[in-house]
C-alpha cells in the first residue's frame, strides 16, 4: 500500500508528472500513508500539518484511491468551492482513475422554488420584485440552485429568507416543486457520489438533528475526514441545544397569512391572530431593551416588564396555533405552519422557566435586526462521542493547528475521543531561515491606557522597515479603529476590516504589493497570501477571548465549580490556537519570508507566555528593531 503513495506523492510520481511545480514533501507522503492506513482500518486519526505540508492532497488522494464512500468537511464555503472545483478535478487528471465527486451545502444556499412563488406576493420593494424575476430566469437555467453562482443575492440581502428554505417550512415530497428541487438533486448526487464534499456547519447541523432524533441530512459514508477541525467544537456549539429568533416568529406570521390566503380564505381570523403575535413580538422586543450585545438570559429576565411581555409572546403563539390546527387539514402549507408554530411555543417556553437546567447555558443575541435567545451546552464531548459511536467508520480530523505546546490533550477533550491515534506533521518551511521572531519591549501591560499608542509607535517604525507589506492583527475593534486612525498618513496604501468585503480587501492587499491590512477575528485564519505583499505580520495581544461573552463565562464559572482552573484549562489552549492561526498567515511558500511582532509583553514576563512560544515554530528570536531592519536589508 505504501508504494501506492509513493507512487502518487514521490520523486517522478504522478503528481510531479501532472501538476506545474509541484514539489515532494516527506510530511506530505506520509500523512497520506497514514491517512490510507486508517481508511482501511476504520480508526481514528487527530492529525495536525503545519502550514506548507499539502495536507488537502495527503487526505484527497487516498480517500479518491480507497473507493470508499468518503465525506470530506471544510470549515468554509468558499474552502469547499475550491477544493470541488480546483483540488478534486487537479487530483482526477492525475490519478487517472474513475469517482464520483458531489458538492453539498445547507439548505440555505439553494434556491427554493416554492418560496420564490411564493415571495412574489410578498409587499417589497421594487428592487426586490426585479431582483426575483432575475432569480426566477436564472433558476430555469442553472444546473445547481446554488445561490453562491449567481450574483443576483448580496450577502446581506432580506431576499435570502424568502427564496430559500428551512426545514420548518421545506414541504418536501408533497411540494408542487418537489421533482424540480435544487436541494433534493444536490442530497441525490451526494447519495450517490464517492467522494462528498460538505462543509462543518452542515455535518454539525446533521449531528445537532441527529441528537434532536429528528433524523439525519447526510447519507451514510466509509469514512469522514474533517479539515480545519479546530473549528469544530466551537460550530458544533453553535447548533446543538436549541433557539427561538424574533425572525423566525415574523417568518411564521407572514408564512401563515399567505398559506391562509392560498388555501383558506374562509379562515381570516389567522391573519388577525399573526397580526397579534407580530404586535406581541414587537413589545417583547421593546421590553428587552435595544441593548447590542451576547447577555445571559436570566439577566434580562430579571428586567421589569421581561417576563409579563414573554408570557403574551407564548400565549399569541397559542393563539395562532390553535387557529392553524383547525386550518392544517386545508393544505401540507398550514399543517407545516401549525408545526412550526407549536414548536417555537415549546421551544419559548422553555425559556420561561427561571429554574436553569445545569446542562445548558441560556443566553440572548441581541441585534438591531433582531433577537435571538439560545440554550447552549456547555459540554459538546458528549454529542460527538454518541455520533462517533453511532457511525463505526474511519475519522479524521485535521488541521495545521490542534496542538498547544505539542499536545492534542484540549482537542480532543473538547471532542470526548479518548482512543484515537495522533500525528504531527511540522511545516516543511525553514522558519529558521525564512522568518524572524520580532518581541519589543514595551514597558506597560496591554490593560495600561498608554499600550495603544506604543503599539502605534512601533506599527509606523516596522511599516518603514517592511515598506508596506504588513497584516496588523487586533484582539478589538477598538484598538484596530484607534490605530487606523493613527496610520492614515502613512506614505502605503491602508485598509481596514470593515471598509470592504473580507475578499475586497484581500485583492486590493494582493495587488498594491505594499498595503497595510488591519484586521480583527477573520483576518487570524483563512487567509493566504503569498509571496511578498504580506512580508510582517504584527499581532497586538494575546488573543484571549473575551471574559463578557456568556458562553464563555458560564463554562468559566463552571469549571471554576468542579475545582478547575479555567485559565489554562480553557482561555489559554484557545487562545494559543488563535495565535498559531494568526502566526500561519505569514509564511504560505518556500520562498516567502517576514517578520513577526508579538507585540505583548506578557509573551516574556507571565509564566504561561512560555506555552504559547513553546507552540510557535523554531523562529529566530530578537528584541532588537536594528535586527527587523537588517533582516528587510537582506530579503529584499
Ligand atoms: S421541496 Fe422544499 S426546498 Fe424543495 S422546492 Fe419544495 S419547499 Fe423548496
Amino acid at each position: 500500500m505504501a508504494e501506492q503513495m509513493q507512487h502518487v506523492f514521490g520523486e517522478g510520481g504522478l503528481l510531479s508528472q501532472h501538476i506545474e511545480g509541484y514539489a515532494p514533501r516527506q510530511q506530505q507522503l506520509e500523512m497520506a500513508e497514514k491517512i490510507q492506513l486508517i481508511l482501511t482500518d476504520s480508526t481514528i486519526l487527530i492529525a495536525e500539518a503545519g502550514t506548507g505540508t499539502g495536507k488537502t492532497y495527503a487526505y484527497l488522494a487516498p480517500a479518491i484511491l480507497s473507493g470508499q464512500k468518503v465525506f470530506i468537511s471544510t470549515g468554509t464555503k468558499n474552502l469547499q468551492d475550491q477544493l470541488f472545483s480546483r483540488d478534486l478535478p487537479t487530483l482526477r487528471k492525475a490519478l487517472a482513475v474513475p469517482f464520483r465527486a458531489a458538492l453539498l451545502k445547507g439548505r440555505s444556499n439553494y434556491l427554493c422554488h416554492y418560496r420564490l412563488e411564493m415571495a412574489q406576493s410578498d409587499p417589497l420593494q421594487k428592487r426586490h420584485y426585479e431582483t426575483l424575476h432575475d432569480l426566477t430566469v436564472w433558476a430555469g437555467k442553472t444546473n445547481t440552485g446554488d445561490l453562491s453562482e449567481s450574483d443576483l443575492l448580496e450577502d446581506n440581502s432580506p431576499l435570502w429568507p424568502k427564496v430559500t428554505s428551512t426545514i420548518d417550512n421545506c414541504l418536501g415530497q408533497e411540494c408542487p416543486s418537489y421533482s424540480d428541487c435544487f436541494i433534493a438533486e444536490a442530497r441525490r448526487k451526494a447519495q450517490e457520489a464517492d467522494i462528498v464534499v460538505i462543509n462543518h456547519h452542515l455535518l454539525m447541523s446533521d449531528m445537532a438533528l441527529k441528537a434532536s432524533g429528528q433524523g439525519e441530512i447526510l447519507p451514510s459514508a466509509d469514512a469522514y475526514i474533517i479539515d480545519e477541525a479546530h473549528q469544530l467544537p466551537e460550530i458544533a456549539t453553535q447548533f446543538l441545544g436549541n433557539r427561538i429568533s424574533s425572525h423566525q416568529i415574523q417568518e411564521l406570521c407572514r408564512d401563515s397569512i399567505r398559506e391562509m390566503e392560498q388555501d383558506a380564505k374562509d379562515m381570516a381570523g389567522i391573519r388577525d391572530y399573526a397580526d397579534k403575535l407580530d404586535a406581541s413580538l414587537h413589545g417583547f422586543r421593546i421590553s428587552i431593551g435595544e441593548t447590542d450585545n451576547r447577555t445571559p438570559w436570566l439577566t434580562l429576565l430579571e428586567k421589569l416588564g421581561v417576563k409579563n411581555k414573554l408570557a403574551d409572546l407564548v400565549e399569541s403563539l397559542n393563539d395562532l396555533a390553535e387557529q392553524l390546527e383547525l386550518a392544517a387539514e386545508r393544505g401540507k402549507g398550514l399543517e407545516q405552519c401549525h408545526n412550526r408554530c407549536s414548536e417555537l411555543m415549546a421551544t419559548l417556553e422553555f425559556f420561561e422557566q427561571e429554574h436553569q437546567d445545569d446542562n445548558m447555558i441560556l443566553w440572548a443575541d441581541i441585534r438591531s435586526t433582531g433577537i435571538v435567545l439560545h440554550a447552549t451546552p456547555h459540554d459538546v464531548s458528549q454529542y460527538f462521542q454518541k455520533w462517533i459511536d453511532d457511525k463505526p467508520t474511519a475519522w479524521v480530523f485535521t488541521s495545521a493547528t490542534l496542538t498547544v505546546a505539542g499536545k492534542f490533550n484540549n482537542f480532543s477533550h473538547q471532542l470526548g475521543i479518548d482512543d484515537a491515534e495522533t500525528k504531527i506533521w511540522p511545516s516543511p518551511f525553514d522558519y529558521a531561515r525564512q522568518s524572524l521572531l520580532y518581541m519589543p519591549h514595551i514597558p506597560v501591560e496591554p490593560s495600561h491606557d498608554d499600550y495603544t499608542t506604543h503599539i502605534i509607535d512601533l506599527a509606523k517604525e516596522l511599516i518603514t522597515h517592511s515598506q508596506g507589506r504588513t497584516f496588523i492583527l487586533f484582539t478589538s475593534y477598538r484598538a484596530m479603529n484607534i490605530v487606523a486612525e493613527a496610520l492614515k498618513d502613512i506614505d502605503y496604501p491602508l485598509m481596514v476590516q470593515g471598509s470592504a468585503a473580507k475578499s475586497t480587501l484581500l485583492d486590493e492587499f494582493r495587488s498594491h504589493g505594499n498595503a497595510v491590512l488591519l484586521g480583527t477575528n477573520s483576518f487570524w485564519e483563512g487567509v493566504d497570501v503569498r509571496g511578498e505583499a504580506l512580508s510582517c505580520v504584527i499581532i497586538d495581544k494575546i488573543p484571549f477571548a473575551s471574559p463578557g461573552d456568556p458562553i464563555l463565562q458560564a463554562r468559566i464559572d463552571a469549571l471554576r465549580e468542579r475545582g478547575g482552573n479555567p485559565f489554562s484549562s480553557i482561555q489559554i489552549p484557545a487562545a494559543v490556537i488563535q495565535l498559531k492561526q494568526g502566526i500561519g498567515r505569514l509564511i504560505r511558500d518556500p520562498k516567502d519570508f517576514g517578520v513577526l511582532v508579538l507585540c505583548d509583553p506578557r509573551f516574556l514576563t507571565k509564566p504561561y507566555g512560555k506555552l504559547f512560544l513553546r507552540s510557535l515554530p523554531a523562529m529566530p528570536i530578537t528584541q532588537k528593531m536594528e535586527d527587523v531592519a537588517a533582516f528587510f536589508t537582506d530579503k529584499v
